[in-house]
This record gives C-alpha cells, sequence and structure tokens, in this order.
C-alpha cells in the first residue's frame, strides 16, 4: 500500500537518488529492523517557503527557500543551511537524510535536518542578505527551535548569519535563545573550535585511516577540492602534520605545486579575495586535470556529485576523505572499492562539524563554557571511537566503509523507531 513520493524526481545524478541507492545496500546488514528501512526513505517533513525580500534598488525579489526534517527519532533535527543558486528540494532531502545517518554514526542525540535558499549570495549585498537571512528565519520558524530543529553554517553561510538568525528567532518568541542554532560567534553563545570542526574531523579520521593503511601524513601528498571552511582547515591540519598540499581546487580555479603550496599564504588570500585563482606561487591547471593529480590523499570538500565513475577512474590517491556531503556517486564508489582506494565517507569523515555543534548546543543550555583544548579532546575521542566501531563492522562484514557506517547508523535510527512505536 506504501506509495512513492510525488513530490521528488528520480533521476539517477540527484543527490537523493544518491542516498536511496545508499540505503539499499545497507539492507542486508540491518537484520529483523529492515522491516522498518522504508521509514528511511522518506522525509518526516517538508517545508518550502516563498522568501520575498527589498533588494537596496527598491525593488521586490523573491527566493525559494526549504527545511526538510527527515527523522527525529533519535532527538531534535540537526542540520545545515545553504545558500546556493543550485539548492532544490531534492538536494536538501539528501543533505537532510545524511544528517540523520551522521548524527547517528557518531551517537549524538539528534535527528537529521537541513535547509536551503535557491539563491546566489555573491550577487546580493550585506543588507539584503540580513533582510533574506531574517525572514527565511521567520517561514521557517513554525518548525525550529532548540528543542524542535538546530540550524547551523553550511555552504556559503557562516557565524553572522547564525547571529541573524538567532536574534531574529529570539525576537519573535520574545526571549534570547541562543541553542536554536549552532555556528554562531563565540560571544553569542558559540563555542571555541567550531569554525575549524568539520576540517578537524576530517584531519583526525583521516589521520586513523593513514594509520591503518601504513601511510605516513610527514610527507603525504593531498589535494583539496573546496577551499572553503571545511577543505581550507583539514589542508592547514595536514599540513602541520608533515603533509604537503599539492593541488588545490575551488570554483574560482585549480592550482598545483608538486612540492607543496604554502598554506600560511594560500589560506589568508583565499579568505580576503574568496577565492584562490589568483594565487601567485604555483603551476594553474585546467580543472578536469585536478583528478589527475598524483597524489596520497584526495580530499574533496566542495559539492555533491564531483567524484563521477568516470573521475574514479583515473584518481591517483590511496585514500578519499570526504569533507564534502554526497560527493560520491554509488557508481564511482565501486570503481574506487574494485581499484582499493579506501573511501571514509562523509556520513562520518565530515561529523566534527555537527559535533562541536552539540557541544555548543551543550554548553548554550548550561551557560557554561569550555576551552578550546577540551573541546579539540572530546572530538578527537568521540570521532575514533565512532570510527573504530564503523571499521570492526566492515571488517565483520566484508562491507565498504560507506556501508558500515550506514549500519551502524541506521541501526540505531531504527532500534528509537522501534522502541518509540508507532503513534497512534
Ligand atoms: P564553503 O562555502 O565555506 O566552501 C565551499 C567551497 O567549495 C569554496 O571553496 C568554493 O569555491 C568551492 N566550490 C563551490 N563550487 C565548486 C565547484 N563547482 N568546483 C570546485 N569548487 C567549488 O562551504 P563549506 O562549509 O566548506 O562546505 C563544503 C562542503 O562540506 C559541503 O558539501 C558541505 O555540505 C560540507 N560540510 C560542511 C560543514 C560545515 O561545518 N561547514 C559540515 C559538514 C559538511
Amino acid at each position: 500500500m506504501t506509495q512513492p513520493l510525488s513530490y521528488v524526481q528520480h533521476r539517477p545524478d540527484n543527490p537523493w537518488s544518491t542516498y536511496l541507492a545508499q540505503v539499499d545496500r545497507v539492507l542486508p546488514y540491518l537484520g529483523r529492523l529492515a522491516h522498518l528501512a522504508e521509514t528511511l526513505r522518506r522525509p518526516k517533513r517538508a517545508l518550502v517557503v516563498d522568501v520575498p525580500i527589498e533588494l537596496d534598488n527598491g525593488t521586490l525579489a523573491h527566493f525559494e527557500g526549504y527545511r526538510v526534517q527527515h527523522n527525529l527519532a533519535r532527538g531534535p533535527g540537526k542540520g545545515g543551511v545553504r545558500y546556493h543558486p543550485d539548492v532544490t528540494l531534492e538536494e536538501v532531502m539528501a543533505l537532510s537524510a545524511w544528517m540523520t545517518v551522521k548524527n547517528a554514526a557518531v551517537n549524538l542525540p539528534y535527528g537529521g535536518a537541513k535547509g536551503g535558499v535557491r539563491v546566489d549570495p555573491k550577487k546580493l549585498s550585506i543588507k539584503e542578505l540580513e533582510r533574506l537571512t531574517r525572514r527565511y528565519t521567520s517561514e521557517i520558524g513554525l518548525i525550529i527551535g532548540p528543542q524542535r530543529d538546530i540550524p547551523a553554517p553550511d555552504v556559503n553561510t557562516n557565524a553572522q548569519v547564525m547571529a541573524w538568525m538567532m536574534d531574529t528567532y529570539s525576537e519573535n518568541i520574545g526571549h534570547t535563545a541562543t541553542g536554536v542554532v549552532t555556528g554562531k560567534p563565540v560571544h553569542l553563545g558559540g563555542s571555541l573550535g567550531r569554525v575549524k570542526a568539520t576540517g578537524r574531523g576530517v584531519f583526525v579520521t583521516g589521520r586513523e585511516a593513514a594509520r591503518r593503511l601504513g601511510l605516513n601524513l610527514d610527507g603525504a601528498r593531498v589535494a583539496v577540492q573546496g577551499f572553503g571552511n571545511v577543505g581550507s582547515a583539514a589542508a592547514e591540519l595536514f599540513t602541520g602534520a608533515g603533509a604537503k598540499i599539492v593541488a588545490v581546487q575551488d570554483h574560482t580555479g585549480s592550482i598545483a605545486n608538486p612540492g607543496g603550496l604554502d598554506m600560511s599564504e594560500l589560506v589568508p588570500q583565499a579568505h580576503r579575495e574568496g577565492g584562490i585563482g589568483n594565487f601567485r606561487a604555483c603551476e594553474s591547471l585546467d580543472n578536469e586535470s585536478f583528478w589527475d593529480v598524483d597524489c596520497d590523499i584526495l580530499i574533496p570538500a566542495a559539492l555533491e556529485g564531483q567524484i563521477t565513475a568516470q573521475r574514479a577512474e583515473r584518481i591517483r590517491a590511496k585514500l578519499v576523505l570526504e569533507g564534502a556531503n554526497g560527493p560520491t556517486s554509488p557508481a564511482a564508489d565501486d570503481v574506487l572499492r574494485e581499484r582499493g582506494v579506501l573511501v571514509v565517507p562523509d556520513v562520518i569523515c565530515n561529523a566534527g562539524g555537527v559535533t562541536v555543534s552539540y557541544f555548543e548546543w551543550v554548553q548554550d543550555f548550561s551557560s557554561f563554557f569550555w576551552s578550546e583544548d577540551e573541546i579539540n579532546l572530546r572530538l578527537d575521542k568521540i570521532m575514533v571511537d565512532a570510527l573504530r566501531k564503523i571499521w570492526d563492522t566492515a571488517d565483520q562484514h566484508r562491507i565498504t566503509l560507506r556501508t558500515a557506517t550506514f549500519a551502524v547508523a541506521c541501526e540505531r535510527i531504527l532500534m528509537a523507531r522501534q522502541e518509540r512505536g508507532l503513534y497512534p
């Protein structure tokens, strides 16, 4: 009797279809819980909102906004907000579902959610961006809240956007509610260590995977796609461990230096100029050649769908660390497995951000704030413990780390679903 969802398109290349294929792969490992798996294939709630704002020139513009709560069996929704001209409902659904899996994989007491606005924020003034953020927050205010669903930064959103979201939600309910979003500025209830937490998690899981592969990080060659919050922080930490960043790509271009790009110059320049395109101390590459670069570790940290089956044939790294969400298609996953390339999947690799977001939320409730060392130590332990359990599961069933992460996480999600029972 279960009807397919009528509001999504099942195109093979869209992120929701990628997520559904990943769920299909985990079914044989769910045992008796597999009969509840349909709950993983359907978002609990998907809100589409109109976001009208007045532009600085006095005209009116309308943007499409979304907030999807994929699953709330284990706790409030948790997941970022993305501003990008290509955002679609299917993309936000997939990102919200990956949050459900990720939060369960590191055993945080959260469900999964995600939001987005279909807008190119680079074309808006700062005042327009603020009006867009405030109106979007008001529209999704129906379903968010510190105990209901807690947004955070994602592509093209940052601490300032979170401050506007927190202020708007607080004004609407009549008191300050710092715990409604995470990734806030530190003096507004934000957490030390949050800005670099996702990159740090990529580094920690990468360090552990490299150790198991017998790959020495000292001198290892690393290529990074996407040099924003996640990619640049991961690159700095790998450099600190002795690795060389031999190639970087972002939306402004691709650059390489087999001797290692100088992170102490590249990171501030990329932040200042909004991209790496004008960096001098390097060779420039054409964008497609980035995938042929000779390296030991590849970190996709941009957008979904970047590692296609065709690119997977050319990747020369031994280890792929998925900083981005959904960068690898299921067909590319198969190619990489056959070629012996180890993939640490997004649903564990980039979980450092949401883990420190959880620390921020806990600190906001108790109004007692931790030191950065304490945060980084706790983050390291959670990531290492989670990866160990996933690795053991992968060894036990002889499956990829992605399917093993789904197995660990989906068992927790479906167990919660079973124990709570079906209402009414
Ligand atoms: P960001 O906006 O800070 O950076 C995005 C980067 O991707 C930029 O360097 C941009 O130039 C690059 N990029 C965009 N389009 C590109 C293209 N077509 N080709 C190459 N590069 C391109 O975003 P972020 O927060 O660093 O997020 C990056 C990825 O990490 C996303 O998939 C996001 O969902 C995921 N992620 C982010 C967090 C977080 O805490 N920010 C947490 C978990 C996962």
